[in-house]
C-alpha cells in the first residue's frame, strides 16, 4: 500500500447550534459558525447525528463512518459495527440539563442495542466562578426518587467548582451537567443515548417543557460511589505526558509540546486534539501544520507522530 495512504486523517469538524451555546467556537476556535449560539463541534465523529468528512488527501470527502466501513484496515481491522469513539468541543453559555447515561449492557437492552456512554471532559477556558454538577447526593433509589419528587433538587445535585486543566471522568450511571461558563473538550463513546433527569424548569421558545426520562435515569444512576469534591489531576506528568484516564472503554492522555516531542503511535488507532498553540506534525514524510482546533485520526501503523511547536494536544484510544 502506497505511504499516503496511511497518512493523518484531518477531518472537517461539524458546528451544531444549541440553545445554551456561545459564539467562541469561532471568536477563539476559528471553526466557521451558523448564526445564533453553536454549543457543539463535533470534531471527530463518525456517528450518523454528524458524521466528519476527511479534509484532505487521497480520502477527502469520504466520511469517517465509510472509512470504518470500507477501510478497516485503517483501525487495525478492530471488531464493531461503528468507529467507537466521539470528541466534541463544547462551548456553554447556560446551563445543560442534568443528565445520566446507561451502560453499554443497560443500553443495549432497552435501547436497540446501541452502546452505552462513558464519557469525560477536559477543562479549556471555564470563567471565574464556574461549576459543573457531577455525581448526586442520595443515599439510594428510593431517597432519590422521593427527593425528585417534591423537587428537592439542591439536595440531589452536587455542584463543584472548575478550574482550566481539570480532569473529570463521568462513568455511565454519573448524573452531570456542564454548567454556564465552561468550554472543554469531550471524550465519550459514539453514542447519544441520554437520559435528562432535570432542566430547571426552563420552557422552550413554544413554552412547553423538554422531555425527562426519570424512570430510566433512577434505573442507572449510581447510588453507591461518592460524588467527587474536585476534578486536579494528580497523577505525574512523565515527558510532557499525562495519562487522564484509562478504562476498558478508552484512554486518555494530555501531551505537552514544547520544542518538539515524538509519540509512538502502537494503537488500532489514536484521536489526537489541539487544544491550545499551533505548531506541526510530520508522520511519514509528510508535515502538517497543527494549531488550536485542529483534530486528526492517527491510523494503525502510520509510525511515530514527530510534533515540532508549543502546543497542548488530547489524545485518545481504545
Ligand atoms: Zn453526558
Amino acid at each position: 500500500m502506497a505511504d499516503n495512504e496511511r497518512g493523518l486523517i484531518f477531518l472537517k469538524p461539524v458546528l451544531k447550534p444549541t440553545i445554551w451555546g456561545g459564539r467562541k467556537l469561532g471568536t477563539d476556535w476559528g471553526y466557521e459558525l451558523p448564526d445564533g449560539p453553536v454549543g457543539e463541534c463535533w470534531a471527530i465523529s463518525a456517528h450518523p447525528h454528524g458524521d466528519c468528512e476527511v479534509a484532505e488527501g487521497p480520502l477527502a470527502g469520504k466520511t469517517l463512518s465509510q472509512l470504518w466501513d470500507e477501510r478497516r484496515d485503517l483501525f487495525g481491522d478492530l471488531a464493531g459495527d461503528r468507529f467507537p469513539l466521539l470528541i466534541k468541543v463544547l462551548d456553554a453559555e447556560d446551563d445543560l440539563s442534568v443528565q445520566v447515561h446507561p451502560d453499554d449492557a443497560y443500553a443495549a437492552e432497552h435501547e436497540n442495542g446501541s452502546l452505552g456512554k462513558h464519557e469525560c471532559w477536559y477543562i479549556l477556558d471555564s470563567h471565574p466562578h464556574a461549576h459543573i454538577a457531577i455525581g448526586q447526593k442520595a443515599a439510594n433509589r428510593e431517597e432519590f426518587a422521593r427527593l425528585a419528587g417534591e423537587g428537592r433538587w439542591d439536595d440531589l445535585v452536587n455542584e463543584i467548582p472548575i478550574w482550566n486543566g481539570d480532569f473529570f471522568d463521568i462513568k455511565p450511571g454519573t448524573m452531570h451537567a456542564i454548567l454556564g461558563g465552561t468550554l472543554l473538550l469531550e471524550t465519550q463513546q459514539s453514542s447519544d443515548v441520554t437520559y435528562r433527569v432535570y432542566d430547571y424548569e426552563r420552557r422552550q421558545a413554544d413554552g412547553s417543557l423538554r422531555e425527562t426520562h426519570l424512570a430510566q435515569a433512577l434505573d442507572v444512576i449510581d447510588y453507591v460511589t461518592p460524588a467527587p469534591e474536585s476534578g486536579e489531576v494528580t497523577v505525574p506528568e512523565i515527558d510532557g505526558v499525562t495519562d487522564l484516564l484509562e478504562s476498558d472503554d478508552f484512554c486518555v492522555l494530555r501531551v505537552r509540546v514544547d520544542g518538539s516531542h515524538v509519540l509512538a503511535q502502537p494503537w488500532s488507532f489514536l484521536c489526537v486534539s489541539v487544544v491550545d498553540g499551533a505548531g506541526s506534525v510530520t508522520c511519514g514524510d509528510v508535515r502538517h501544520e497543527l494549531h488550536k482546533g485542529s483534530h486528526f485520526v492517527a491510523p494503525s501503523d502510520c509510525g511515530d507522530l514527530s510534533f515540532e511547536g508549543r502546543m497542548e494536544l488530547v489524545c485518545s484510544h481504545v
